[in-house]
């Protein structure tokens, strides 16, 4: 180091792309000269990097450094004469082993040096990588990855250089792995007497100096007579020795084992990449499929899903929420008094209320899909799969079921589809049974609504981790029993091919997120505004035209009520408010429906409007929130109050009914397009009858049971 000014050298084979990084380092700021009395380019140039300012050298391309042209010459001669700071060698990875040569001698000299593993992008063309800490590893010096012509890499290269420049460590002396041989021995034994012979500043190279001097590299050998003549005798003594042994010239064996050193430390460096990820697939693949973590990681990585889901999911959606209210408000205000009062009630309450509530969980659904998707194409399903076989085995299905299972949680329909795969017609028909127990994405926005209406905000990740739980443990259930009774018989056989872990590709999961996306919009825009409209009207009329009570009075005395605090007033307010709009929608078609069906489902805690919800989730299980949306207009405003859809159901019911009403709809079959899938892949009545009247009987049991149980609680 000069003045503060460190001075670094580019070393390495022609073209292995020194000048480029010469260039792109130094910017416009180079100097061309010629070295003195040869007609060589010299290259100066100079750029500051960690507030330095950095000379470099493009030295003139060279394989070796035994000087044997006015090239290796001028390279060595510059080597040699140590007046710089750090040498970057840049190699030419897509030559990896020849230009590594070079890099050995440098090494030999055990000078402050980096490597610039240059022309990475074409060897990544090739499918293969070199593993730098490994190679770092192995020289002793610090590697990197640079693309010439690539300005980002460069820039890196630059910060690299200014970390490296003065803590350098010298690289280790390759001959140091090349064993014990006659070869290194000799090496050994020249280096002892050259550096007890050589001047001071010569010592510290005896090793170098002795490999080249068997090289009969001639700047060495000229050097060693010059410096140390009474020992040049015994030094030559020792290589002809060598050579007599060997039968062979000092210069070839040197080159030889110099290859060999390549060979054994640096080439296991050199990876394909499938070799390199089947590496990595080995080493995650042994916590990941681990006999006792892997099945605790799995329900830990689904748990993470619906955290994720939860936390980012709420507050867009709370944004959605709030811009359907604002449009509902705004038509509301903005349509012309008394022309179509009942289009203007379609729209807002059918239409904004049915749709757009379903609509608010966008977020949420495309999050899980996100998730999903992510866990997909990673590799990471098919490990689940392999995972659950033999869990699976003991329900009497097998790791061929657990794919349209894991297919279940997006959508029963493929899912359904999905099981074609399965061979034995018995665990076919048992998968098919169980897979709407596996929570599709349609009952997700359900959930969504109503477990933050009932529990508080830490809960919800665990309750709905916990509804997950409860319908798998309920599918192997079912499976278990099924097996063991109306579809005995062997099982698949399960054979799958565990693809490489690998980053999830961006392309690949937003095309995947956006295809269950749109589908999800699509829906909202057909079936479910259909069903909206229908319900809606359903809902609707007839009209009450005169109510038991004098609901508005009733409203006016208790916001007139001194005794009353602010809180205690909204609560009561609302309170008289739902009793309003029950005693309107009990006067309804679907109201009346519901309430002769009510009987029925009173041991579960539901009134007519949730049995009315879920008629409507026959159709698809998002109508269970478009129905309620539609009876408690939802976003209308016209309610007076702006409370959210959630809000009113958590002010009507409480806990109990709401944990009931979550186990029914996780149990129940998730739609008729699910059944009616079953009938085509089956081509059985009773199997899809079955399936329906099945499930209704056990979410019947289930979320009786649950209701009680949370009675007492
Ligand atoms: P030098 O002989 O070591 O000075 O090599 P040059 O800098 O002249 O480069 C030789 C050739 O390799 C030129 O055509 C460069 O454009 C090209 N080159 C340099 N670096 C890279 C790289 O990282 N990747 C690829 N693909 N080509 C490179
Ligand atoms: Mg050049």
């Amino acid at each position: 180091m000069k003045d503060g000014h460190l001075r670094i050298l580019l070393a390495g084979n022609p073209n292995s792309g020194k000048t480029t990084i010469f260039n792109e380092l130094s910017g416009m700021r180079a100097k061309v000269g010629n070295y003195a009395g040869v007609t060589v380019e010299r290259k100066t140039g100079s750029f500051s990097a960690g507030g330095r300012e950095i000379e470099v050298e493009d030295l003139p391309g060279v394989y070796t450094l035994s000087a044997s042209s006015a090239e290796e010459k001028i390279a060595a001669d510059a080597i040699s004469a140590g007046d710089f700071d750090l040498i970057v060698n840049v190699v030419d990875s897509s030559n990896f082993e020849r230009n590594l040569f070079l890099t050995m001698q440098l090494a030999e000299m055990k000078m402050p040096m980096i490597v610039a593993l240059n022309m990475s992008d074409e060897l990544e063309k090739e499918g293969k990588f070199i593993d730098t800490p490994a190679l770092s590893a192995a020289l002793g010096v610090p590697v990197i990855k640079t693309t010439g012509f690539d300005r980002r890499s460069i820039a890196e290269l630059k910060n690299f250089i200014a970390k490296n420049a003065l803590s350098c460590p010298a690289a280790h002396f390759p001959w140091k792995s090349a064993g014990d041989n006659i070869l290194t021995r000799k090496i050994a034994e020249i280096s002892r007497v050259l550096s007890d012979a050589l001047p001071a500043p010569f010592k510290s190279y005896s090793d170098w100096m002795a490999v080249r001097f068997l090289e009969k590299d001639p700047s060495v050998t000229a050097s060693v007579r010059e410096r140390a003549p009474h020992i040049y005798g015994a030094a030559r003594g020792r290589a002809a020795e060598l050579e007599a042994q060997t039968d062979e010239t000092s210069e070839s064996l040197v080159a030889a084992a110099r290859y060999r050193i390549i060979d054994n430390i640096c080439m296991p460096c050199l990876r394909t990449r499938s070799r390199a990820r089947a590496d990595f697939t080995k080493t995650l693949d042994a916590v990941f499929l681990n006999r006792f973590a892997g099945i605790p990681i799995f329900f830990a990585l689904m748990y993470g899903v619906f955290e994720f889901v939860f936390a980012l999911g709420e507050p867009l959606m709370g944004l959605l929420e709030s811009l359907f209210a604002h449009a509902a408000d705004a038509i509301s205000a903005s349509w012309p008094e008394g022309s179509f009062p009942l289009a203007k009630k379609l729209l807002v309450e059918g239409v904004i209320g049915g749709v757009g509530g379903v609509f608010v969980f966008l977020p949420n659904v495309a999050l899980l899909f996100l998730a999903l998707s992510i866990l997909e194409d990673s590799g990471y399903m098919a490990r689940a799969a392999f995972l659950c076989d033999r869990v699976m085995r003991r329900f009497g299905l097998s790791g061929s079921s657990v794919i349209p299972m894991l297919l279940g949680f997006g959508c029963s329909v493929p899912a359904i589809m999905a099981t074609r795969s399965l061979k034995s017609r018995f665990e076919r028909i048992a998968t098919i049974m169980v897979i709407p127990l596996f929570s599709c994405g349609a009952r997700f926005p359900v959930y969504m609504l109503l477990i933050p209406a009932f529990f508080a905000q830490k809960y919800c990740g665990p309750v709905m981790f916990a509804i997950y739980i409860i319908g798998i443990a309920a599918a192997m259930l079912l499976a278990k029993v099924l097996r063991e009774t109306v579809v005995k018989g062997e099982d698949s056989s399960f054979l799958i091919e565990l693809p490489p872990y690998r980053l999830p590709r961006a392309k690949t999961v937003s095309i995947e997120v956006w295809g269950r996306t749109s589908g999800f919009i699509k829906k909202a825009g057909t079936v479910i505004l259909a069903m909206s409209i229908i319900l809606w009207m359903l809902s609707t009329f007839p009209e009450k035209e005169n109510f038991s009570r004098d609901y508005a009075a009733e409203i006016a005395k208790a916001e007139a009520n001194p005794a009353l605090g602010a809180a205690a007033k909204a609560e009561k307010v609302s309170e008289i408010e739902n009793a309003k709009l029950s005693e309107a929608f009990d006067n309804t078609a679907m109201g009346r429906i519901g309430s002769a069906l009510e009987p029925v489902f009173r041991p579960l805690g539901y009134d007519n409007k949730i049995v009315s919800a879920l008629l409507g989730s026959l159709a698809a299980k998002e109508v269970f929130i478009s129905q309620l949306g539609i009876i408690y207009g939802s976003g209308s405003g016209t309610s007076g109050s702006d409370m959210t859809l959630r809000e009113k159901i958590a002010a009507d019911y409480d806990t109990a009914q709401g944990i009931s009403i979550l186990i029914f709809i996780l149990l129940t079959a998730p739609c008729v397009a699910t059944i009616a899938t079953t009938y085509t892949e089956t081509k059985s009545l009773k199997v899809a009858c079955a399936q329906f009247f099945g499930l209704a009987l056990i979410a019947y049991c289930a979320a009786f049971v649950f209701y009680r149980i949370a009675l007492l609680a």
